[in-house]
Formats: structure tokens, sequence, C-alpha cells
């Protein structure tokens, strides 16, 4: 199947193939007829999936195809809302929009908290056809009665398992309630909990189901490799890694911000350019590192893995999982993951998960040393013991919870804290913390990720 053969229009078509693309993705190829339909949509697919473009085509063709809507004020009114759990995510969605939309007449704006109510404001008076939004500062927006929503025809809830992970469901529920009770709904979500199929029953209307296949399933042609090491020379590692390979444009994982603060310290302090994003960092300082990363000007940007989801890693040529997450669906493939020997059992729940074992390779001098033990890993209040037993510290644990969306799985978010920077729930994450989604065979409570239930 090719994209003319979807029946999109041809300015989309145009900007599609200027992009480069001219076969659809699998999510994409269901996706676009189904939303063209104008019928609700319940689509199970990941980051990388090419999801973005699975709504924003359709989106794109539905909107050209009929006359801008205009407010009581005559000013173009807001017809498609995206709701995103992060600022990153928001941003590569608009971006999307606007690279997929340059030959039409339509506008959009992002909109995110972290950064000035005024032009926002500003940008919404001018009239907009399409908003891109966290929900956070788009309530604020709306509490002050500076946006209309109530023209709104096609609603988008972007990684929707993410949001709920992050404490974003009363805020859901509120933007829910203010929209028009007749629109086209879309919900894309990665996994599929009692949550997520609770609040798509509240939200979709005898939709259409779509699941493409989890990336984790497609595995097998992507470079992934595991380097064992000691703990503590995993730094080393990476260090000569980037020198010997000359690497430049590297995105390195961490589990934690803190983490992500002190490998950032030790790589500068080797020569090599390094900035850490995370949650912590304001809006002005993640945008800056981000496009100096992708200008080239910085060589490494270390993130924690909510951060990075603005980052397109299809198109970098160096991955590193400094860490491997605790949650195996968090893994990222295209990457060579440095693993000490605490994190054994994290491995062991990813290859279960992608259902192959990564191929290990010792880089000569940095063996991991002879009769190591292995050592627990802490995780805010939740510490994940040596063979895999779980245990609850007394809150005496790292700070800042364990790796974001730690609770996808249906678990509840080890530790909490907000992993947003997103958001406005500034403490608590979602109540019933603390347990982990890691634990009780291969996952815990998160078995149905299909919406049809099953797998
Ligand atoms: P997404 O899952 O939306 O974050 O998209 C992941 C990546 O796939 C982005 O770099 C897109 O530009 C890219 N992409 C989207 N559609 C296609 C396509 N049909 N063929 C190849 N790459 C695509």
């Amino acid at each position: 199947m090719k994209f003319a053969d979807l029946g999109l229009a041809e300015p989309i078509l145009r900007a599609v193939h200027e992009q480069g693309y001219d076969t659809p993705t699998p999510i994409q190829a269901q996706a676009i007829p189904a939303v063209l339909k104008g019928g609700d949509l319940m689509a199970g697919a990941q980051t990388g999936t090419g999801k973005t473009a699975g709504f924003t085509l359709p989106m794109l063709h539905r909107l050209s195809s009929v006359a801008p809507k205009r407010d009581a004020k005559g000013r173009i009114a807001i017809r498609a809302l995206i709701l995103t759990p992060t600022r990153e995510l928001a941003a590569q969605v608009e971006e999307s929009v606007r690279t997929y939309g340059k030959h039409l007449r339509l506008t959009s704006m992002v909109m995110f908290g972290g950064v000035g109510m005024q032009p926002q404001i500003d940008r919404l008076r001018r009239g907009v056809d399409i908003l891109v939004a966290t929900p956070g500062r788009l309530l604020d927006h709306h509490g002050q009665g500076t946006l209309d929503l109530s023209h709104v025809e096609i609603f988008v809830l972007d990684e929707a398992d993410r949001m709920l992970d992050m404490g974003f469901i009363h805020d859901i529920k509120k933007v829910l309630a203010v929209l028009p009770a007749k629109k086209q709904s879309l919900l894309f979500s990665a996994t599929f909990s009692d949550d997520i199929k609770a609040l798509a029953d509240r939200l979709l209307n005898q939709p259409a189901l779509i699941e493409v296949a989890r990336r984790n399933a497609a595995a097998e042609t992507i470079a992934q490799k595991v380097h064992p090491v000691g703990r503590d020379r995993k730094k080393d590692l990476l260090s000569h890694l980037i020198r010997q390979g000359d690497w430049h444009q590297v995105l390195v994982f961490t589990r934690m911000k803190h983490g992500a603060n002190r490998l950032s310290d030790y790589l500068n302090d080797q020569g090599i350019t390094a900035m850490a994003i995370h949650g912590n960092k304001s809006q002005t300082a993640r945008t800056k590192a981000l496009a100096d990363f992708k200008r080239g000007d910085l060589q490494v940007l270390v993130a924690t893995d909510i951060a990075a989801r603005g980052i397109d890693i299809d198109q970098l040529p160096h991955v590193v999982n400094f860490e491997l997450p605790n949650v195996p669906e968090d893994y990222v493939h295209e990457a060579v993951s440095l693993v000490c020997l605490d994190e054994e059992i994290f491995l062991k729940d990813i290859e279960r998960l992608i259902k192959r074992s990564i191929p290990r390779e010792t880089v000569p001098g940095f063996e991991p040393p002879v009769g190591e033990k292995a050592e627990p890993i802490v995780l805010g209040r939740m510490t994940i013991g040596v063979g895999g037993q779980k245990r609850t510290s007394s809150g005496g644990g790292r700070p800042g919870g364990g790796r974001p969306g730690g609770g996808r799985s249906g678990g509840g978010r080890p530790g909490g804290g907000n992993p947003s920077g997103g958001g406005r729930h500034g403490g608590g994450g979602r109540p019933g913390g603390g347990g982990g989604g890691r634990q009780g065979g291969p996952r815990s409570g998160g078995g149905n990720r299909s919406p049809q239930g099953s797998r």
C-alpha cells in the first residue's frame, strides 16, 4: 500500500512525499482510513510506530476539506485539540502538524506550561485551527477565559497511558467536561490498563480498534548489544566508547534525574560536551539543550526517558542505555546498553519481553571485575534486590522516584515524584505508587495490552 491509496488530499500527500515517505507504517495504514471515516478510534501504538502521522494526516484532511470555523468574535476557532503528556511531545506533535500541513492554510499552536502565558494569549487571539497542548496549561487558559474549546470537532489523546501514569486523570476529565459532546475522539496508548479502558469507555463512542505490533515485537532487525561492565566503570566505558568511536550526537538514557546530572558533569570534565535534560530543568534549558543537540553543537544529551520523548531516536546514530530501565517496556532497542551485575534482573525481564537474548560484548579493558557481588538498586521507596526480591525501605532511598513512567505496566509508579515537567501535579503522581510494576510475574497487572483485552 502507498500513501496515495489512502484518499488523502494532494497537498497532504505532497508534504508526506517531501518527507521522503511513500509507504504508510502499519498504524498509519489502519488509522488513516478509520479517522477519515469520522468515527472514534482506540489505537494501541507506541512512539516510533509512526502514530503521529497516523492521526495528523487524516485530521488535516478533514479540517482542510471544509471552511474554517469562526468564533463569536469572528476569529478562527479551534477545531482540533491534541493533548499530550509532556511539553516535548507537544512540541514534536505540533511540528508534525506544521510539516504535514505546510501546503494547507490551517494554523496550529503548541501550548504548555513553564513559559509565559501572555505570548500564548496573544497567539490565541489571532485564531488557531489546531491546538496541541499539555493538560495543565490548557486548563489554566480555559480557567482564565482566554481559550474557547466549544468548537472542537476532533480530539486526540496522545500517549494516554503516560498521562494517567503522570497523574493527569483529573485534568483529562476536566478537559472532557468542557469539550463539545459531539466530536470525533481518538485515543492513542502504548498499553491498555483497566484505567485506560475506563477512560476509553467514557470518551469513545463505538470506536474502531487498532493495535499494531509493539516495537518490542519487531526488534529483530535492530542493532542492539549489551556491554557487561563493572558498576564503577560505566562512566569510563561510556567516555571510552564515545572517544574510540568518534561518536557525535549521542543520546544517553539514565534512570534518574540526579544520575543524568552527575553523568553530564563527568563527561564535561572529560572534555566531552554534554547536557542533562529532565523534568527538573526549566523549559528554556530543555529547549536549548535539544536545539544544540539537534544542530550537533552538543555531543551528548543525557536524558531520563520521559524528557527524551521529543527526540527522534530513529534518526540518531548513537543511543546508549547507561542504565537499564526497571520497567522492561521502557527499554530502548536501538541502543548499546551498559549493564552491571545489579541490573541482570532487568536484563532478564527485557529479554523475556522481546523474546530474544541480546548479544553480550565485553569491551577489552572493561571486563566486569571477578567476584563482584550484585547490589540492590533503590528506586524511590522501592528496593529491587539481588535476585529480584523487592523490599520497601522506609523512605531512605534515592529521591526522585524511579524511571519516569515506571508504573505503566499497571502497578503504580515506584516512588512517586513528578517525572513530567509537563504538568502541574507537582507532588504525588498516582496514588498507590511504591508498588512497582515488575514484581509478580512478567508484568503484574499490565497483561492486557490490546484494545480487545487480549494480547
Ligand atoms: P512517531 O511514532 O509518530 O513518533 O514516528 C516515529 C518516526 O517515524 C518519525 O521519525 C516519523 O517521521 C517517522 N515516520 C512516520 N511515518 C513514516 C513512514 N510512513 N515511513 C517512514 N517513517 C515514518
